[in-house]
């Protein structure tokens, strides 16, 4: 807390997924062998011809301010993948593209909440959502769900924790960092509550669509009845391993698309003009160019299951998506591990960084307490052995 600064920054915590990666980081830069367990970034390299591409928009000359809302060409893309993909229709003046999707959430925080206005958080949620929402002056309310139900929220919950302040509910789907995938049923019974509170606006966050390993996807919008208030988030972070190149977009009813762009021109106007560039052509490729990135997930989901089975004290369910894995590890809790307490899920994740060298996120960012996130976007070798020193670290 610094009074100098800003109450907003004041208030907010710092991102625990981008922390722990800086710990390790700096951990390595001492000389420590640390397994970096802890972000949700594929280890892939970004696929030959979407370099191709932005090679040639660089040879092209692309160099120049984007429009505010990203180049038209790119918006038909994602219209065409909207279609293609998940049977949504939207037109270009529904599309906003941004600095990630993460960017697309911070502007529809900012559009659409008051200071006041609740937001609705199944949790665990993704460790942005809650900061993100407070800097707009909303406040979370978490849903809680336990491991038992696969970290999925029933309507009774959903609707318990409707009052006439909520606003907004965000969550995602594959979660991170539950991996858990809502069925085109489960969501139906949530639309069903949400019906009944035309003021809610629903932001269904689907970075992780293509990383399923279930029959398919399936979004909020598809419903006649929620098209009209729900926000399609989805970016190339994650599928295309194109984090750092940070291409985000929405599909949302054309008010709020408009005042994202507004919002967005006063703070940092349209995307990287490269990476747009780059974002068409993978767009308008088939998923089945980047099959290969969702069975080697698949692969290791079943690897790291099965050594954590081994371990004592770790409690998982079995995640349909994403690349995560969020045991519950309160067996530990009150008990001392080679003489350190353990006491929290930030203790237990922290015992690991110091005593196994594997960096991993504690659950309470992300609004469970019981839990820790581990990333198994890393080689197979490095899972092995982060799951070997884990297990040597406790037993
Ligand atoms: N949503 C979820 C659920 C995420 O895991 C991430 C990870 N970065 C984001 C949004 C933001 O993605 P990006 O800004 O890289 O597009
Ligand atoms: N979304 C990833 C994660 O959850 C990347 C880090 C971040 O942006 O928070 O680890």
């Amino acid at each position: 807390m610094n009074p100098k600064l800003s109450n907003r920054v004041n208030k907010m915590a710092t991102s625990a997924t981008l922390a722990m990666a800086a710990k390790a980081r700096e951990l390595r830069e001492e000389g420590k062998d640390i397994i970096g367990l802890s972000l949700g970034e594929p280890d892939f390299t970004i696929p030959e011809f979407v370099k191709e591409a932005a090679i040639q928009a660089i040879k092209d000359d692309y160099h120049a301010y984007t429009p505010v809302d990203g180049y038209a060409d790119l918006k038909q893309a994602i219209i065409t993948k909207f279609k293609r993909d998940n049977d949504l229709t939207y037109s270009p003046s529904q599309i906003v593209i941004s600095t990630g999707a993460k960017q697309s959430l911070a502007n529809l925080a900012m559009v659409l909440l008051n200071e006041g206005d609740e937001v609705l958080l199944p949790a665990p949620y993704w460790v942005s959502y809650s900061d993100i929402s407070k800097v707009a002056g909303g406040v979370p309310v978490e849903i809680p769900t336990s491991i038992e139900t696969d970290f999925k929220i029933t309507s009774e919950a959903l609707e318990a924790a409707i009052t006439p302040r909520t606003k907004m509910m965000i969550y995602s789907s594959p979660c991170n960092p539950s991996g858990s995938v809502y069925s085109r049923e489960e969501l139906r019974a949530l639309a069903d509550i949400l019906v009944k509170y035309p003021d809610i606006i629903v932001v269904s966050d689907e970075i992780y669509e293509h990383i399923n390993f279930t029959e398919g996807h399936a979004s909020m919008a598809q419903f006649e009845d929620m098209y009209g208030r729900t926000v399609t988030v989805n970016g190339v972070s994650k599928a295309y391993a194109m984090t750092g190149w940070r291409i985000g977009y929405i599909g949302a009813p054309e008010y709020i698309a408009r005042a994202c762009n507004k919002m967005q021109g006063q703070i940092t106007s349209g995307a990287n003009c490269i990476a747009q560039r780059a974002t068409i052509t993978a767009l308008e490729n088939p998923p089945s160019k980047i099959q290969y990135m969702v069975d080697a997930f698949k692969e290791r989901r079943g690897m790291v299951l099965q050594l954590l089975s081994q371990i004592p004290g770790f409690k998982t369910n079995e995640p349909e998506g994403a690349f995560y894995v969020f045991p519950d590890i309160s067996y530990y809790f009150g008990k001392a591990l080679r003489g350190k307490e353990i006491n929290s899920a930030s203790d237990f994740s922290l015992y690991l960084l110091e005593e196994a060298n594997v960096a991993t996120v504690t659950g309470e960012a992300f609004g469970d307490a019981n839990c820790i996130r581990i990333s198994y976007a890393a080689s197979e070798t490095e899972i092995k052995e982060a799951m070997r020193r884990i297990r040597e670290a406790v037993i």
